[in-house]
């Protein structure tokens, strides 16, 4: 019988699936991660597929333990900066994540978190919970922004940015796009049709657009930045995106402007964000994720004195029910990980990794000719 270890519970439709399909899954229950030494000790045992979570570091150590018998980590989470790719494929063991499944209810939660941020939603509740709302007036105690009509600029135009463009749109926001690798010109161009065609039928009062610049311009430009890039380190590339906010590039935002984060922690110096929030140097920040997670107690984004300005939530833009948990490949991440799973243990697609659509690390399968 085939077995599997997986770091976390992923909800019982897709354990049980697996269960169903005569897989024998053993489960560690956390809440939190399991300690490495456990997971090298379940993978020496002879696990055929480990799931894991992004909070499980799984480099050489983890792949040398399964040699010879671990035959895929499935991860469920869109991203993989804790999985040593070249390690998987020194081991030639495929691994796989969930994107797709998780990109509509990303781009909806950054999109939530700039209005919460932009409009005090926050502060205002806290003013009708606190009974300190003295009474109903046209700019006291304070004001918010608004979102439609202003300018937003997404940074990084993958699957997550892509969406989030859609739903900006629908707000009557122009649009700066900012990507060094990939530009969806197409995309672009349908969305800018979209605005036109908006304009044209009066549905919209004023006329919007959308277009790539640089860098520069992108944050200097904008209301609003939101970020949707993958977490890279100056060893995978010329371009990291480790700290690509930092002291400098604050100083590029307009001191009005919002930024919203839900892609990787360390993407934000967060020492030089929650300065920029005090000195004032831009309006606001929402994060969604941390450099270190949970946030730890000391965090200079906990001071007093920035929490006006400064929203916090628990990685948790992905975190919504169909998303999350259904069993429907094409539906939930908990889905994904079962079907990438069930994938490589029945050999799908003629036990061809390369062929598997959530197989990440294709290369290390590729036939050289
Ligand atoms: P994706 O790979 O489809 O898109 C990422 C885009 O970023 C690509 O187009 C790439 O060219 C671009 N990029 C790379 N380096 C860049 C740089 N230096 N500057 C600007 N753009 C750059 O990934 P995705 O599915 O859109 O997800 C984006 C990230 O969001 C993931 O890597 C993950 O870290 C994060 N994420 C977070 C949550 C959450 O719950 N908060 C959920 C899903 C994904």
């Amino acid at each position: 019988m085939k077995r599997i270890f997986a770091t976390s519970r992923i909800g019982d439709p897709a354990e049980n699936r697996l269960r169903e399909h005569g897989y024998e899954l053993e489960v560690f229950q956390g809440p939190e991660a399991p300690p490495k030494t456990l997971i090298i000790e379940k993978v020496k045992s002879g696990i055929d597929a480990l799931i894991t979570t992004l909070r499980d570091r799984i480099d050489a150590e983890v792949f040398e333990a399964g040699k010879g018998s671990l035959k895929v980590v499935a991860q469920i989470a869109v991203g993989f900066d804790n999985i040593n790719r070249a390690d998987a494929n020194k081991y030639k063991v495929p691994f796989t994540h969930t994107a797709d499944v998780l990109t509509e209810a990303t781009a909806e939660f950054g999109f939530f978190m700039l209005g919460v941020l932009a409009r005090k939603m926050y502060s205002s509740e806290r003013l009708v919970r606190e009974q300190k709302w003295p009474s109903w007036h046209p700019f006291l105690p304070f004001l918010g922004d608004e979102v439609t009509g202003k300018t937003i600029a997404i940074i990084g135009t993958g699957r997550i940015g892509l969406a989030m463009i859609k739903k900006c749109s629908g707000f009557d926001m122009n649009i700066l796009c900012y990507d060094p690798a990939y530009h969806n010109d197409k995309y672009i161009a349908s969305i800018q049709e979209l605005m036109d065609l908006r304009y044209a039928t009066g549905i919209q009062k004023e006329r919007t657009w959308i277009k790539y610049v640089e860098i520069e311009e992108a944050l200097s430009g904008a209301d609003y930045v939101s970020i949707h890039v993958p977490l890279l380190l100056d060893i995978d590339t010329d371009k990291p995106t480790y700290h690509f906010i930092n002291e400098k590039t604050l100083k590029l935002m307009k001191p009005t402007a919002y930024l919203v984060n839900t892609s990787r922690g360390p993407v934000v110096d967060e020492k030089a964000l929650a300065k920029a929030l005090k000195d004032k140097v831009i309006a606001g920040a929402a994060l969604d994720v941390f450099e270190k997670e949970p946030l730890p107690a000391d965090s200079p984004l906990l001071d007093p004195e920035i929490a006006d300005r400064t929203r916090l939530f628990h990685h948790f833009a992905s975190g919504a029910q169909i998303t999350r948990l259904s069993v429907d490949p094409d539906k939930g991440m908990a889905g994904r990980t079962a079907q990438a799973v069930i994938d490589v243990l029945e050999g799908s697609y003629g036990g061809d990794p390369t062929k598997m659509p959530y197989v990440v690390n294709k290369e290390a399968f590729e036939k050289k000719s």
